[in-house]
């Protein structure tokens, strides 16, 4: 069995694809492969399996490059960068990395939402500029997360992650808005459903945004809705980019609508919307929600394990459908 990974990933998942005595060809190059780049590799040799990324765009046209290849492994639980329908018409499965890096991401959530209530990022730049003369009691002031509501905007495994940390680490209320309701969740949490996310939005002191990135989800966060939320309140995302209007985030983080946003993900990224780095109020990282060393591994692993499955005559555990 021959299997092409689009880019280096950690070793654990390369090594049991090896020790299957698989051949598998990797992306030497620690670039993200171009479309063409992609395409040429892909016609390289009849592979069997790709292991690809979530910087990778794969439609018809790339599963038209390796028409051998029964399964692609997205090294993501998201899997907006493949087409589905697309799959489907070649019948090739597709398959993600749900659940091992649950944990990761709600954490980074967490990092993400105390960093900029506690205004850390502007804080340590403050420190290292040499401004601090002494403690003063008006120096830098934050906001508690402990008491306050938090919004989830889609309870899923992370959503939901994020929300259990909330209530028993900072005995904050919940409320949500997602497309089916979890009303064992509501009791277990004494969580509140909201009918729709303008609810959560004019409610919530801080929200997190948790959905996949869908049609229905593109810019769920707009200038309309971003002009609903308390100006007191905080916007999380580490979901994906596009389900915020970057552009109109940066106009009401200017002028004051809101307080501020951690962001992971962007909408054009690598690019960030013109204006998004000057400002103070905002905390961005560069997509690395899930980036622990545990759970990049975990991620290597689980990818190998759909392939080995698929490629044994089985059903992987994660197709996605
Ligand atoms: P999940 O499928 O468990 O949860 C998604 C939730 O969103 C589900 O409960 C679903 O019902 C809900 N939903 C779908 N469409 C909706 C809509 N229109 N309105 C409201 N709710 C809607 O997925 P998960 O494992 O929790 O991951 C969530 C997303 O986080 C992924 O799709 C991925 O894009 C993103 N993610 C980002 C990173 C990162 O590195 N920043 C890492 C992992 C996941």
């Amino acid at each position: 069995m021959k299997v092409y990974i689009t880019r280096q990933i950690p070793e654990s998942g390369i090594n049991k694809l090896k020790e299957k005595g698989y051949e598998v060809d990797i992306n030497s190059a620690d670039k993200v492969l171009s479309r063409e780049e992609l395409l040429n590799a892909l016609k390289q040799k009849p592979y069997d399996a790709v292991l690809c990324l979530l910087t990778d765009k794969i439609d018809k046209e790339v599963f038209g490059a390796v028409p051998t290849a029964k399964i692609f492994a997205n090294y993501a639980v998201g899997f907006d960068n493949i087409n589905l329908a697309d799959a489907k018409e070649k019948n090739v499965m597709v398959v993600n990395t749900p659940g091992v890096l649950t944990e990761t991401v709600a954490e980074h959530t967490f990092a993400l939402m105390l960093a900029i209530a506690h205004r850390v990022s502007e804080a340590d730049r403050f420190t290292r500029a040499g401004n601090y003369k002494g403690w003063a009691p008006m120096l830098l002031l934050g906001a508690n997360l402990a008491g306050k509501t938090l919004g989830i905007v889609g309870l899923g495994r992370i959503g939901s992650t994020v929300a259990g940390y909330a209530v028993r680490g900072f005995g904050a209320k919940i409320i949500y808005y997602d497309v089916n309701r979890n009303e064992d969740f509501e009791k277990e949490f004494q969580a509140e459903y909201r009918g729709n996310v303008d609810d959560v939005l004019k409610e919530a002191d801080f929200i997190s945004i948790h959905v996949p990135l869908l049609e229905s989800t593109r810019h769920l966060i707009n200038k309309e809705r971003l002009a609903m939320m308390k100006p007191t309140a905080y916007l999380v995302n580490t979901s994906r980019g596009p389900v915020i209007d970057e552009q109109a985030l940066v106009e009401a983080l200017k002028n004051k609508i809101i307080k501020g946003a951690a962001l992971d993900v962007f909408e054009n990224e690598p690019a960030l919307a013109l204006g998004l780095a000057e400002l103070e109020n905002v905390i961005l990282t560069p997509h690395i929600a899930s980036a622990t060393e545990e759970t990049r591994s975990k991620m290597s692993d689980i990818a190998a394990e759909n392939i080995i499955v698929a490629l044994e005559g089985r059903v992987p555990p994660n197709l996605v459908k």
